[in-house]
Order: structure tokens, then sequence, then C-alpha cells
């Protein structure tokens, strides 16, 4: 999977062009292979058809040299004249020049004496032991290629100091009766035969290193000299007109051969035309056709690539346009637009579907913000409401009902406060604990109600006499306590006896005064808690008490 590329694009395109390769390699191979095979058969066949035209003109021309010798024999001349007469050398030479292929033409007498001849070469020389001499004498007579003997000191010797080769014509010379008198021979220059080819090549325009060959009945190359056909191939090609062969080398040759026609049957030659071409030239054609096909391919692939990647643009260009504004909006951007226009249907509907999917989730996200605000509202109006009702439960617990004075926990809690403070600030203040004198009597006599009535008298008449910032609780059943915070002995002293004589003269009517005992105290940062100086006041208070009652004690030293 990580060898394939992630986006749609890519993806596409990758596709089309293994199917383009798909496509087209085995279209390439098929053609590589079908086409090279069929154009290697009609190029064999092309070839064969060559050596066939190369023959029959090697034979036409063969056979008109043949004609040539038989007409200028059948001349009254020839027919008639004296053999040593002076006008066969003219005659001689007149067909020499008609044909420069032509070395040497002669006459011979009977016995083989050479009577007249071109150039007047080899005049009476006795060739009666040559193949040509005694061939013609019976008849048209053809010889074989071979080197010169006799003429070879006569003649201009080859450039390259090759021995001079030809091939004969020769035909017998009968006088009107019939009689033979002699033999009238010509020997053509064997370059007669690359003329012939010469010309039949050019023609060709010598195309790709096509080869002319001319092999001899013994499988001799007599033209152009090179070594001996294979005995293997001169056999398969007896069998198939068109082989592929190395004879000679390591190129490949695409071979053919073709007979030449005899000319004599009595004296045949047996020659043959071998034409052949390098392989390679010949399925030159396929490999330009490989490239051109290959070229096309790739244009083709190139192409379809390139068409992919603009229809997958089309059509991924709105999805990534969509994936970017919804992306937008999940970061928080709500005006984001996921309209797609002028794209595919589909991709509209998806646009339209998510713009709508959009919008429901916008609108129920702040449907849930909005409760959302009123549920944190509510909280809030009950969290106050409940601290309010905190407080309010906190101040009824910390007050006493009947009198509506702090009671004890308020007390003990505004004790430990002020010796917090004292110990931070260094400041003492005093503790008085006071009790009703005879209280239980009061009841006693005048019931409890109106007990409660003295109570609520005395907490209100204690806090007429107190400053603001003085303290007083109810303490105990008719025990009251005052925190005079920052206030030296000397001063509490004088408050205790203010609040004393402040109850003692203000009497109420069904009960008349009532007295209070109190025991004062100083807290002391010294003192291991609050408790201390509460403890000290108290037994005070008791020495009071037992000291007569209606009266303030306070610490030794005042
Ligand atoms: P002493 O001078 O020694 O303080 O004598 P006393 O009678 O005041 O002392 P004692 O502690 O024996 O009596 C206190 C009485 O106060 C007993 C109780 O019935 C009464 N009392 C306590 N709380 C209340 C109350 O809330 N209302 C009424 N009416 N009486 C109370
Ligand atoms: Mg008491
Ligand atoms: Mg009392």
């Amino acid at each position: 999977m990580a060898l394939m590329p992630q986006s749609f694009r890519t993806r596409l395109v990758v596709l089309c062009g293994g199917l383009g390769l798909l496509i087209g390699l085995p279209a390439y191979l098929y053609i590589d292979h079908v086409y090279a095979q069929r154009l290697l058969e009609d190029r064999g066949e092309a070839l064969h058809e060559q050596a066939v035209a190369v023959a029959a003109v090697i034979a036409e021309n063969l056979n008109e040299r043949r004609r040539e010798v038989e007409l200028l024999a059948r001349t009254p001349l020839f027919r008639k004249a004296p053999l040593d007469s002076v006008e066969f050398q003219p005659s001689l030479e007149r067909l020499q020049k008609s044909y420069p292929a032509y070395s040497w033409i002669g006459l011979t007498d009977v016995d083989g004496v050479v009577r007249a001849s071109t150039g007047g070469l080899l005049m009476g020389a006795d060739v009666s032991q040559r193949p040509w001499f005694t061939g013609g004498q019976k008849g048209p007579h053809l010889g074989d290629v071979h080197d010169a003997l006799l003429l070879s000191r006569l003649l201009r010797p080859e450039p390259d100091g090759a021995p001079i080769r030809f091939i004969d014509f020769s035909v017998p010379v009968f006088d009107d009766s019939g009689r033979l008198r002699g033999v009238l021979g010509a020997h053509a220059h064997w370059r007669w035969a690359g003329e012939v080819l010469q010309v039949l090549k050019s023609r060709d325009t010598d195309r790709g290193g096509l080869e002319y060959l001319i092999v001899n009945r013994q499988g001799r190359v007599i033209h152009p000299e090179r070594d001996a056909m294979p005995l293997s191939l001169a056999e398969r090609l007896r069998t198939q007109p068109v082989v592929i062969d190395r004879w000679g080398g390591q190129t490949e040759y695409v071979t053919t051969l073709a007979p030449v026609r005899d000319i004599v049957p009595e004296a045949p030659l047996g020659w043959q035309v071998v034409v052949r071409q390098p392989l390679h030239t010949v399925i030159a054609d396929v490999a330009e056709l490989r490239h051109a096909v290959l070229l096309f391919s790739l244009m083709a692939g190139l192409t379809l690539c390139l068409l992919a990647w603009w229809a997958a643009g089309r059509l991924s260009t709105p999805l990534e346009h969509l994936a970017l504004q919804a992306r937008r909006i999940e970061q928080g951007d709500e005006s984001a637009e996921l309209a797609i226009t002028g794209s595919t249907r589909e991709v509209v509907h998806l646009g339209e579907a998510l713009r709508s999917m959009a919008a429901t989730l916008i609108h129920r996200r702040e449907a849930l913000e909005a409760s959302n605000h009123a549920l944190e509202a509510r909280v809030e109006e009950r969290t106050a409401e409940l601290a309010r009702l905190n407080d309010e439960l906190r101040e009824q617990a910390r007050r006493d009902v009947l009198t509506g004075l702090p009671n004890r926990l308020a007390a003990n809690e505004r004790l430990r406060e002020e010796f917090v403070r004292m110990k931070r600030m260094r400041t003492a203040y005093a503790v008085l604990v006071l009790d009703i004198d005879y209280f239980k009597r009061i009841n006693d006599t005048h019931g409890h109600p109106a007990g409660d009535a003295v109570l609520r008298h005395v907490s209100g008449v204690l806090r007429g006499a107190l400053r603001e910032s003085d303290f007083v609780a109810r303490f105990g059943g008719e025990e009251f306590l005052i925190l005079l915070p920052a206030t030296p002995l000397n001063d509490a002293v004088a408050v205790g006896e203010k609040v004393r004589c402040a109850v003692e003269s203000s009497p109420t009517a069904a009960v008349g005064a009532v007295t209070l005992s109190i025991g004062l105290a100083m807290a002391d940062p010294t003192h291991q808690d609050e408790d201390v100086a509460v403890r000290a006041a108290d037994a005070l208070l008791y020495q009071a008490k037992s000291a007569g009652r209606n009266r303030l004690i306070g610490p030794k030293a005042a």
C-alpha cells in the first residue's frame, strides 16, 4: 500500500498508465513478432525473385554471345573464303569491338591451328588440346571459367596481378556442303559477369548489403572471388527457397538461389545465382516500425495520463475544496461555504449533503450552548440561594432564639478569632462571665415565662450598655459572656461595673430589679488557648457568688 500514491489523482494516472501499458505492450510485441516474420518472408520471396531474374539475365547474355559467334560462323566469308584470307581478321575484330568483353576471337583449321585472330595473337598456335576447340568441333560449346593459358603472356595483365580468366564460346565452321572447316572460338573476359551483375545491382540501388554470387556446378564461387559454398548450405537451398545462414562469417544472411538456364544442353555449365542480404538490414524496417509503434504507444499513454490527470483534477478539486471548507468549519469558522458549482452531479450532491449536515450540527450546537447558558444561570441562581440559606442557617445556628443575642457557639468562635488575632497583634482582650443572681427563685416565684422575660430584659440592657465593637452572648441558661477587644484590665473593670450597675438599676415591672455576679479575666498571649481566660473568668464568677453576689471580681492585680 505504501508503494501506491495516496491521492485520487495520482492513483487514476497510475491506473491509466498501467492500463495503457497492459494494452499497448502485447500489441507492440505482436506487431514486433508477426510483422518481423512476415517481412522476412516477403523479403525472402523478393530476393528469390531477384535471383531468378539475375539468372535469366545471365542466361540471356550467354545466349547472346553464343548466337553472335554462331551467326559469324555462318557468314559466307567463314563458309567460303580460304582460311589464309586476310578478310578474317577485320571481321573478327569488328565482333570484338561490338562487345568489348571479348578478349580474343580466333579461327582454327580442323587440326586446331590458329589461322586468324584478333590482333593476330596466337597465329599458327596449336590449340587442338584446348577444350574450346575439342568441344567446338562437335557443336556449339560453352566453357566454364578458366585461367588464360597461352594468352596470359600476350594480353595486358590484370591491374591487381590476378590471373586473367575467361569463359569460352566456340562453334564449328562448316563449308556450304556441310563439311567441317575449322572452329571459331571467343574468349570473353570474366569481368563480363561483374559488368552484367553490376548493371542489375545498380538498378536495385545497392539496397542494404545485397550480394550477387555466381556458383558453378562444383560449388565454387566463380563471381566474385571467394571461398566455396558450404555443402550444408547447398543442401538446405535444394529443399528451401530461402534460408538464413552464416556463410563466410558471423553475419547472418537471408540467402536464396536460382539456377542459370543452360544455353548449350550438350555442354551444361550448371551455374547458379546466389542472392543474399544481411538479416539485420532486412529487418531494419521492423526496427523502424518498432520504434514508431513504441513512440506512438508512449505518446498515447502520456496523453491518456494527462487526460486522466485533468479528469481526476475536475473530480478531486471540488472534493479537496469541500474538505478544506469542512476543516475550516471544524476549526470554528462557520462562515466557510460548502457549496460546489459546475462539478459532477454526485459531487454537487455531496456538497449539499455536507452543507445541510454542517447547518444541522451548527444549529444543534447553538441550541446546546443556549441551554447550557440557561443551565449555568440556574445553577448560579441556585448556588447563590443556597449560599444565602447557608448564611441564614449559619446565622440561626449562632443566635439565641430567646434573646436574639449570639449563642454559645458564636461566642466560642468569636473567642477563637480574638485569641488568634491577639497572638498576631499582641493586643490583649478581656473576658467577662456574668450570671443572674438567684434566678431560680424568679422562675419559682413568677413562673418560667417571667424568667424568660427577665432574660430578654437583661439582654437588652447589656446590649445598650456596651459599644458596637464589644461582643455579648448568652453563654448558658442565665449566664452571659462579654468580650472586650483590645481593652486593658482597668477599662474592662469599668465596663463590667457599668454593666452590672445598668442591670441593677433597671428593674422590670413584673419582677423588679435583678443583679448580676461577674468574673473578669484578661486573655494573655502566653495562654495555651482561648478557654484559659474563660475558665479564669468562670472561677472568679464563683468567687463573686461566694462573696455575696451582685459584684465583679477580676484578677488579683486589679
Ligand atoms: P445563684 O445566685 O447562685 O446563681 O442562684 P440561682 O438560682 O440563679 O442559680 P441556679 O443555677 O441554681 O438556678 C438557675 C436557674 O435558671 C435554673 C433554671 O431553671 C433557670 N433557668 C435556666 N434557663 C432558663 C430559661 O431559659 N428561662 C427561665 N425562665 N429559667 C431558666
Ligand atoms: Mg447560673
Ligand atoms: Mg444565677
